[in-house]
């Protein structure tokens, strides 16, 4: 491990100018801006690596997934694969940048560019723990694959179908996730899983178009109706009211209790960083931490409606439409939570409120006590000091899929600071950070393969 270590320090400049060569390829799913070559140039980037690399695709439209592998010679029993996507936010609104998005400028310890850190900073610390196996040691200490899919910002839709298809050429053991966060403290973050996700746009429409509001006393207020729909779906303190809703629902295990107390949260910052003044009915402590990883949430995401312009317009709207995210926790089937909203609006009344789904996923989380987790904690702590273990990221991603379909646990750890302003304006990757996530990698697939 020593001469592995010391090849991933002596070779950082390398490391900074790949990331560079990668941020340099715009790759913006949302507008299909340089997607295929930024696949190519990924599978290049891997081959100069010494990995195998192969150009996968599913039908025309779809963009492609990087594969990349590597046999072990002594250890050919064991698999890590390593899940990451080439695609970017768009950098949109360019004049908020200090240098061009896609300029890969290095200040000091930062790195800036769309993708820096989200998510090419972090492809570029696996790729080059992998190199640094192989150009010590003529081997990898087990079977490597990469699976690096190009639709990640746009909700990685086509995720699963690949998973499917190649669901031979992708078999592994364990999956190491495509981000992972560093603390304000410099730790690292292990995280467990990932909530799931239901989105749907409900509306309501009345009159065929907007009339004089006058006539509210004979018309119906498509606004109205649908905020009576609402009403229904959840009280105030946040909880749902959809029958059925929380059926599924575990409670957490006394070992997840423990994660969860050990697990910093700053509620003052955090309050600070959003200008509140206290958390939905009042949390406060453990019960915050709960909350972010294991509750259900019903949001309104966005509600259109009528005249919202400048000055007063005296109108009744022809629709109202409000677009809702739920997160669902394990064990929720998304197909089941929708059927039940359905059943709820039809039981209540409210068969004439338009009900359209966008996106169905389920949550995932690996068992705390899977040797998977030892392992990583142990690089963790040999490359950092310190970690932290999070039970649930409360947002959502494509674990699920992965769980399911490989049949691995799924840890998510990585180099991105928290405050990297990634999806935003002068995202950047702080150097040290790429470096000792890369000796972090090592490790990992150290310890995996001794197992
Ligand atoms: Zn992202």
């Amino acid at each position: 491990m020593k001469d592995v270590l010391r090849y991933v320090r002596d070779n950082s400049d390398d490391l900074i100018a790949d990331l560079q060569r990668l941020i340099r390829q715009p790759s913006v799913s949302a507008k299909n801006e340089g997607i295929e070559e930024c696949a190519l140039l990924v599978s290049r980037m891997l081959k100069k690596s010494g990995i195998n690399s192969q150009v996968l695709r599913l039908n025309k439209g779809v963009a492609p997934v990087v594969f990349g592998e590597v046999m072990s010679k002594k250890n050919p029993k064991q698999t890590l694969l390593f899940y990451n996507h080439y695609d970017v936010q768009p950098a949109e609104p360019f004049d908020l940048w200090d240098d061009d998005p896609f300029s890969g400028t290095v200040r000091g310890n930062r790195i800036f560019g769309r993708g820096s850190a989200d998510d090419k900073g972090e492809l570029i610390t696996r790729i080059k723990a992998v190199e640094a196996f192989l150009k010590t040691t003529g081997d990898v200490p087990c079977n490597i694959k990469f699976v690096i899919e190009g639709e990640e910002e746009t909700g990685s839709a086509n995720i699963e179908r690949y998973l499917k298809k190649f669901k031979k050429k992708f078999e592994c053991d364990a999956v190491i996730w495509e981000f992972g966060y560093v603390d304000s403290k410099d730790r690292p973050v292990i995280g467990l899983g990932m909530k799931g996700l239901l989105y749907v746009e409900l509306s309501a429409r009345e009159p065929v178009r907007d009339a004089h509001s006058s006539l509210a006393v004979i018309i119906k207020n498509p606004a109205w109706r649908l905020i009576d729909a609402l009403k229904t779906l959840r009280d105030s303190s946040g909880r749902i009211l959809i029958d059925g809703w929380y059926d599924e629902v575990e409670k957490f295990s006394k070992t997840d209790l423990k994660l969860l107390a050990d697990e910093p949260f700053d509620e003052v910052a955090f309050k600070k960083e959003y200008g509140i003044s206290e958390f939905v009915n009042s949390k406060k402590g453990l019960d915050v931490k709960k909350a972010l990883a294991g509750d259900p949430t019903c949001n309104i995401a966005g509600f259109l409606s009528g005249y919202t312009q400048q000055g007063a317009k005296t109108v009744l709207p022809s629709s109202a439409t409000v677009k809702i995210d739920f997160r669902l926790v394990p064990k929720m089937d998304p197909k089941k939570q929708f059927a039940r909203l359905q059943k709820h609006l039809r039981k209540n009344g409210f068969s004439d409120i338009g009900i359209k789904l966008y996106h169905g996923e389920a949550a995932s989380r690996t068992d705390p006590s899977d040797p998977f987790v030892a392992q990583v904690k142990a690089a963790a702590k040999a490359s950092f000091g310190s970690y932290v273990i999070n039970v649930s990221n409360a947002g959502t991603g494509p674990m699920h899929s992965f769980a399911s379909v490989l049949g691995a646990p799924c840890l998510s750890i990585g180099s991105t600071y928290i405050f990297s302003r990634i999806h935003s304006p002068n995202e950047f990757a702080r150097i040290d950070l790429l470096k000792k996530t890369t000796q972090c990698m090592c490790h990992i697939l150290n310890n995996f393969s001794h197992a």
